[in-house]
C-alpha cells in the first residue's frame, strides 16, 4: 500500500491523480489533500478519500472546511497556511508526494518533500525552473525518487535507459526532441493576436488544463519552461534540446541516439497516463485512458518552432543560457504577466514584452540557496508590475 500526499488536489492534475488513485484502492491510500481556497471540492474529496489531513492556504476557507468536516463526521484534520503545506509534504506516514500546485506557490512544499526524501511525482515544473540546482541537490542529498509527470518529460524518462545517470553522451544520446502542440494560436494571423481573449487562450486544442498553464501553452512559454525543466531533469544543455511542433499531441517527446535510433512515447493526450506511470513506477497500472487508435490518428505532423510568433520560447532559451537567477526572473515575470492578461489588463502579445523588459533590466545573480531564488522572484514580480502599468490598455 502506497500512502500519498496530493499537493493541489483540486486542480486539473490533482483531480486526474485522484481519478487514477480511485481505480486502485488496493494500491494507494491518500494521506493528505491540499488546495488554495476551494473548500467545496476539497470537502467532497475528503468524503471520498478520507485523508488524515486536509490543508487550505486560505484561513477563512479552512475554518469553514473544518466546521463542515466535523458536521460530516469525518476524522480529517484541517490545517491552513504555507507551513501546513510543507508539513503534509514531509509526513513520515506519506511515501509519495504528488506536487501539483500551480506556479511559484509550489516551490516550498515541493522542496520540502525533496529534503524529506519522498518519492516525488513532479507536475509543478516551476519548482525546477526557479530553483533547479537547489531542488536537484536536495533530491540527491536525501535520496528522494524524482518522477516527472509533465507528459513530455515523462515520455523522455521512459525513452531514456532505465536508471539514466545524467550523462547524455555517455548513454549514446544525441539530443532530446521535446514536442509541442503549438497551442490554440499556432495558425492565428499575427495581427489578430492583439485581440485574443483569455477564453480563447484557455481553449487548448488537445489538453484540458488549469488556466495558467493554458495561457503558457498559447504563448509557448510552457514549452520554454519545459526546456528548462528538461535541462535540470536530464542534465541536458540548451543545445541538446530541440523543440518540435507536433499539433496532434500523440507523440509526447522523443530521444535521439547516436546510432540513428529515435525512441518515442505515444499515447492519447490524457495526463492520467504519466500520472499512473509515476504512481506505479516501475510497474504499469490501468489509468482509465483509452487505447491509442493509430488508424484514427492516421497522420502525424512535425514543424520547427516559429520564434517570431512565440517570443516566449526564445526568452526561455535566453534565460536558460544566462543561468543563475535568470530562469526564476523569467518565471516570476511570466506569472505576473499571465495574471494581468487573464485579468484583461494587458493584451496577449504584451506577455513576452513584459518578460523581456524585466529580464533585460534585472541583475542576474548566482543561485546558492533558496533565498537567492526567492529574492530574485520577489524583485522580478515588482519589476513586472511596473511594466504591466506601462502596457495596460
Ligand atoms: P490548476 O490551476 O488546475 O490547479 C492548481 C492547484 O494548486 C489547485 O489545487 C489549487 O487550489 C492549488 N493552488 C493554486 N494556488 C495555490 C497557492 N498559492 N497555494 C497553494 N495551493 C495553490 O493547475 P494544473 O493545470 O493542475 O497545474 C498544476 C501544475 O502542474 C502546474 O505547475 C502545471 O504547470 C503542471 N502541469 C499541468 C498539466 C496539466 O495538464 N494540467 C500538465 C503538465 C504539467
Ligand atoms: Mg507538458
Amino acid at each position: 500500500m502506497q500512502r500519498i500526499t496530493i499537493l493541489g488536489s483540486t486542480g486539473s492534475i490533482g483531480t486526474s491523480t485522484l481519478d487514477v488513485v480511485a481505480r486502485h484502492p488496493d494500491k494507494f491510500q491518500v494521506v493528505a489533500l491540499t488546495a488554495n481556497s476551494q473548500a467545496d471540492l476539497l470537502l467532497r474529496q475528503c468524503r471520498q478519500f478520507k485523508p488524515r489531513y486536509a490543508v487550505l492556504l486560505d484561513e477563512d476557507a479552512a475554518a469553514q472546511l473544518r466546521q463542515r468536516v466535523r458536521e460530516a463526521g469525518l476524522s480529517t484534520e484541517v490545517l491552513c497556511g504555507i507551513t501546513a503545506l510543507e508539513q503534509v509534504a514531509t509526513l513520515p506516514e506519506a511515501d509519495a508526494v504528488m506536487a501539483a500546485i500551480v506556479g511559484a506557490a509550489g516551490l516550498r512544499p515541493t522542496l520540502a518533500a525533496a529534503h524529506a526524501g519522498k518519492k516525488i511525482l513532479l507536475a509543478n515544473k516551476e519548482t525546477l525552473v526557479m530553483a533547479g540546482n537547489v531542488f536537484m541537490d536536495a533530491v540527491r542529498a536525501s535520496g528522494a525518487v524524482l518522477l516527472p509527470v509533465d507528459s513530455e518529460h515523462n515520455a523522455i524518462f521512459q525513452a531514456l535507459p532505465r536508471g539514466y545517470d545524467g550523462d547524455l553522451a555517455g548513454n549514446g544520446v544525441r539530443r532530446i526532441l521535446l514536442t509541442a502542440s503549438g497551442g490554440p494560436f499556432r495558425d492565428t494571423p499575427l495581427s489578430e493576436l492583439l485581440n485574443v481573449t483569455p477564453e480563447q487562450a484557455c481553449a487548448h486544442p488537445n489538453w484540458v488544463m488549469g488556466r495558467k498553464i493554458s495561457v503558457d501553452s498559447a504563448s509557448m512559454m510552457n514549452k520554454g519552461l519545459e526546456v528548462i525543466e528538461a535541462h535540470w531533469l536530464f542534465n541536458a544543455a540548451a543545445d541538446d534540446i530541440q523543440v518540435v511542433v507536433h499539433p496532434q499531441s500523440v507523440i509526447h517527446s522523443l530521444v535521439e541516439y547516436v546510432d540513428g535510433s529515435v525512441l518515442a512515447q505515444l499515447g492519447n493526450p490524457d495526463m492520467r497516463t504519466p500520472i499512473a506511470y509515476g504512481l506505479a513506477y516501475p510497474e504499469r497500472i490501468d489509468s482509465g485512458v483509452a487505447a491509442l487508435d493509430l488508424f484514427k490518428v492516421a497522420t502525424l505532423n512535425f514543424t520547427a518552432p516559429d520564434f517570431e510568433r512565440f517570443p516566449c520560447l526564445a526568452l526561455a532559451y535566453q534565460a536558460l543560457r544566462l543561468a543563475g537567477t535568470a530562469p526564476a526572473i523569467l518565471n516570476a515575470a511570466n506569472e505576473v504577466a499571465v495574471a494581468a492578461f487573464l485579468d484583461r489588463q494587458i493584451a496577449f502579445p504584451s506577455i513576452p514584452r513584459v518578460i523581456e523588459a524585466v529580464l533585460n533590466s534585472s541583475q542576474i545573480g548566482a543561485v546558492n540557496s533558496l533565498d537567492d531564488v526567492l529574492d530574485a522572484d520577489a524583485g522580478a514580480r515588482r519589476a513586472a508590475q511596473r511594466q504591466i502599468s506601462k502596457f495596460s490598455r
